[in-house]
């Protein structure tokens, strides 16, 4: 965990590859969005975020404390969740529906359900796109929810 923006992070290519297999095309942190999401499929409009629960602040078991340099620590996150809203705001307002996968719905017994419940928002936010629904607020996933 170096890198708080990791290119092809085993997560990312776990999502990628479940993607490929379905025959979605997608295009790979691309620049054109704020923040350069993990992954972005134009044909259901939608923008698949990737986040670490650690550096991205989860809330789940992985989001641990580090025992010293909390100050410095909670700084640094705080800048992370504060871009995560506002990347997501740019991306609502240009009308992308998005997905936020966090790391830890990827584990190996949550894995195969929560790649299952991606492609099928996917596919049905594709039908949306081709019938040209129109709709006042995207679409936004998040998987699992933040605990409250
Ligand atoms: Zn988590």
């Amino acid at each position: 965990m170096s890198r708080i923006r990791g290119r092809d992070t085993l997560p990312e290519i776990i999502v990628r590859k479940a993607l490929h297999a379905k025959g979605w095309r997608f295009r790979v942190c691309d620049k054109r969005f704020a923040g350069r999401p993990d992954v972005v499929i134009p044909k259901a409009k939608t923008i698949i975020d990737i986040r670490g629960c650690f550096w991205h602040r989860h809330g789940c078991k992985e989001s641990t404390m580090p025992k010293s340099n909390v100050a410095f620590w909670t700084e640094k996150w705080s800048k992370n969740v504060r871009r995560d809203i506002r990347n997501e705001e740019s991306w609502e307002r240009e009308g992308w529906n998005r997905i936020i996968v966090w790391e830890c719905a990827l584990a190996p017994k949550k894995r195969e359900h929560i790649l299952e419940r991606i492609s099928d928002k996917v596919a049905a936010w594709a039908d949306e796109v081709a019938a040209q629904v129109v709709r006042r607020k995207p679409h936004r996933l998040e998987l699992p929810a933040k605990p409250r």
